[in-house]
C-alpha cells in the first residue's frame, strides 16, 4: 500500500484502480504513442506487435518510464489463433480488459495505380487493416459483455485508429483508403451494437503524422504541409504519435461518456473544406 501511495504522489494516478489496455501495433509510432499517453494515467497496456521484438522491447521501458506498466505481446491480427492469444494472455495478466485500441495497420508496400493494384496487395491490407480488428473487436466485446461495470459505469470503451484515407481519395493507394473506410463503418456497427452494454465505440483518424510508415514520403509531405504556400493543413506541421495518444487518452479517461460511435480527427485541421 505504502508503494501504491509513492507511486501516487510520484505520478498522480492509483495502480489499484488503474485501467487496462489492449493497444495493437504498439512497438512502434502511433501505437507506441497511445500506449505512452496511457501510460501517463497509470494505465497497464498489453503491447502487441507483430515482428520487431527489439522496439516492443523499447516500447515497454518508455511505458514504465512514463508511469504505466505492462507486458508485451506477439501476435499478428490478421491470425485467428493469435488473436485468441493476445484476448487470453491480456487477461491472464490483467483480469479484464477496459481498453481495445485497434491500432496496428499496414501500408501497400508499392504504391499502385488503381487500374494496376493487384490482389496480393489488397488481401494484405484488407485481412490486417480491417478482419483482423473486426475479429480482435468481436472477442474482446465479449470479453468486456463478461465484466462487471467499472467506476465510471463502463464495462469497455473501443477505438478504432482509421485514416484521413477513409474519405479521401488516393488513386495510387485505393486499397488502403477502402480498407480504412471500411474501418470506419466498422466504428459505428460497434457503437450501435454495444451501446446499451456499457461499451463506447471510437474512431480516431489520424492526418499525416511522423512514423516509419511515412518515413518513405517525408520529402512530399514536408512540401505539402510546409513549403507549399497554401499548405494542405491549416495547422502547418506534421502530425506526431502523441497527438494520436492524446486523444486515446481523453476516451480512456472518459472525456467523452455521452458520445459514441463518434469520429475525432487529429488532422492538423486536414478535413475541413478551405476556399
Ligand atoms: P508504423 O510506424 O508502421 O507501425 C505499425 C505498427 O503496427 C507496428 O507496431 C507494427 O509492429 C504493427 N503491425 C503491423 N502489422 C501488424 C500485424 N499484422 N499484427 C500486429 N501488429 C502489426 O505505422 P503507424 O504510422 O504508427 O500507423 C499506425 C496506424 O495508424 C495504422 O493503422 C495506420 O494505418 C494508421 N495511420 C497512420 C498515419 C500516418 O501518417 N503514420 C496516418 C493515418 C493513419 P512491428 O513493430 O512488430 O512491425
Amino acid at each position: 500500500m505504502e508503494a501504491c501511495l509513492e507511486i501516487r504522489r510520484g505520478f498522480d494516478c492509483d495502480l489499484m484502480t488503474s485501467k487496462t489496455a489492449l493497444v495493437t501495433g504498439a512497438s512502434r509510432g502511433i501505437g507506441r504513442g497511445i500506449a505512452i499517453e496511457l501510460a501517463r494515467t497509470g494505465a497497464r497496456v498489453a503491447i502487441n506487435y507483430a515482428g520487431n521484438a527489439e522496439a516492443a522491447a523499447e516500447a515497454l521501458s518508455l511505458v514504465k518510464a512514463a508511469g504505466g506498466d505492462g507486458f508485451i505481446v506477439q501476435g499478428d491480427v490478421a491470425v485467428a489463433a493469435d488473436r485468441e492469444r493476445l484476448v487470453a494472455e491480456t487477461m491472464e495478466k490483467f483480469g479484464r480488459i477496459d481498453l481495445l485500441v485497434n491500432n496496428a495497420g499496414v501500408a501497400p508496400k508499392v504504391r499502385a495505380d488503381l487500374l494496376d493494384c493487384g490482389e496480393e496487395s489488397f488481401d494484405r491490407l484488407f485481412e490486417i487493416n480491417l478482419k483482423g480488428p473486426f475479429f480482435l473487436t468481436q472477442l474482446v466485446a465479449k470479453q468486456m459483455l463478461k465484466q462487471a461495470p467499472d467506476a465510471e459505469g463502463f464495462r469497455g470503451r473501443i477505438v478504432n485508429i482509421t485514416s484521413i484515407s477513409a474519405y479521401t481519395a488516393s488513386i495510387n493507394r485505393g486499397d488502403y483508403c477502402m480498407v480504412k473506410a471500411g474501418l470506419a463503418m466498422m466504428t459505428k456497427l460497434f457503437a450501435d451494437r454495444l451501446a446499451n452494454d456499457g461499451i463506447n465505440v471510437y474512431e480516431i483518424r489520424p492526418g499525416v503524422i511522423a512514423t516509419d510508415m511515412t518515413g518513405g514520403v517525408k520529402e512530399k509531405y514536408d512540401k505539402l504541409i510546409i513549403t507549399d504556400e497554401r499548405g494542405i493543413t491549416p495547422i502547418r506541421r506534421w502530425g506526431k504519435p502523441e497527438d494520436i495518444g492524446r486523444a486515446v487518452r481523453a476516451i480512456a479517461e472518459d472525456r467523452f461518456p455521452f458520445s459514441t460511435g463518434a469520429c475525432f480527427d487529429v488532422d492538423g485541421g486536414f478535413h475541413l473544406h478551405r476556399l
